[in-house]
């Protein structure tokens, strides 16, 4: 199928490498005819986003560090006019620390940075955007199965994540009225620049393949895929959902790989 997104605009956060879920995601909206808008978080980033927003065509770049609010109101000021149709929020952080301790140790400072990179920036963004998006419009998020379940050195970060998927019902609920819809992807583990953060990552990883039912990696593509689902007209009834990508994975578990 193609031209499934054709004359949608939408703006994606959390490039930050050819590896990068949100990168997974804009390649197959482009493919599908959309025309994308990127963020980068900082001048480290920039140079990378630059190069990959070049292999697409129309695709303008902001800064954006959603811990700066400045940094929100001048997107929505700079993508007013043309209309958006999609967002998609696909970024996270926790500290080294928060990841690396037993969960029983976390610090307020780690928890507030936390809940707010991963988590209130959703909201904040949506409150921002939603003004200037097109009635039927479609907003996606990521999270993990480690907010309902123990996955070893996830931690913080799990907490982050149930917030976030109840806040994406919550969303849904404001901007049901408009057609808006808001859903979650749980993606299976994939090996990116956040996924190092956590400890054991790779064993996580290994456990997690060989426990999925499909017995296999799951694809940057498989996500695009999934994405182009959720952002595009095939999934107007659809909201305030989290819907797993995993091979199955959120079907077995894990068990601890101690
Ligand atoms: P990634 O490192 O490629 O992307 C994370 C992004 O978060 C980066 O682009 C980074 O710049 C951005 N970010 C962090 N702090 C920010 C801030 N203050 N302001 C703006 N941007 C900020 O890693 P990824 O795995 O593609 O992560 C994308 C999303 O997918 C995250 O929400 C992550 O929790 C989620 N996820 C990842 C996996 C996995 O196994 N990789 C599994 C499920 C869910």
């Amino acid at each position: 199928m193609t031209g499934l997104l054709q004359g949608k605009r939408g703006l994606v956060l959390g490039v930050a490498n050819h590896h990068s879920i949100a990168w997974g995601i804009t390649a197959a909206a482009a493919a599908q005819g959309a025309r994308v808008a990127l963020t980068y978080q900082n001048d480290v980033l920039k140079p990378r986003v630059e190069k990959l927003a070049s292999t697409l065509t129309d695709t303008p770049l902001y800064e954006c560090d959603v811990q700066n609010p400045a940094h929100i109101d001048s997107l929505a000021k700079n993508l007013k006019g043309d209309g958006l149709d999609f967002i998609v929020h696909s970024l996270a952080f926790a500290s080294r620390q928060s990841l690396e301790s037993p969960f029983i140790e976390t610090s307020e400072e780690d928890f507030v940075q936390a809940m707010t990179i991963s988590c209130y920036s959703l909201i904040a963004l949506t409150r921002a955007l939603a003004p200037i998006m097109n009635d039927g419009g479609s907003i996606l998020t990521l999270t993990y199965i480690g907010s309902r379940r123990v996955i070893p050195s996830y931690n913080l970060m799990g907490v982050a994540k149930a917030a976030l998927e109840a806040s994406v019902r919550y969303l849904a609920h404001d901007l049901g009225p408009r057609g808006i819809r808001v859903n979650a992807i749980s993606a299976g583990t994939m090996r990116t620049l956040a996924a190092s953060a956590i400890g054991g990552a790779r064993t996580t990883h290994k456990i997690s393949n060989d426990a999925t039912p499909l017995s296999r990696e799951l694809t940057l593509d498989e996500l695009g895929g999934a994405g182009v689902y959720l952002l595009s007209d095939l999934s107007t009834a659809v909201t305030g959902e989290v819907h797993s990508v995993d091979c199955g994975f959120h079907t077995v578990g894990l068990a601890h790989p101690g």
